[in-house]
């Protein structure tokens, strides 16, 4: 939905919680809006994972 876009542009995206996975680390998932990957740094708290470079 359009509206929620708005949130992914600020940062606050929202993980697909039918599609959080544990890598070993933390649990790890996609915005549910945009794709963007994502990771849990605490509880109810995720962040975006930074895009690495090599
Ligand atoms: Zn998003």
């Amino acid at each position: 939905m359009f509206l929620n876009r708005i949130f992914c542009i600020f940062g606050k995206h929202k993980p697909d919680r039918h599609k959080v996975r544990h890598n070993g680390h933390t649990f790890v998932g996609r915005c549910k809006h945009c794709g963007t990957p994502m990771m849990r740094d605490g509880p109810k708290s995720w962040s975006a994972v930074p895009v690495r470079s090599e």
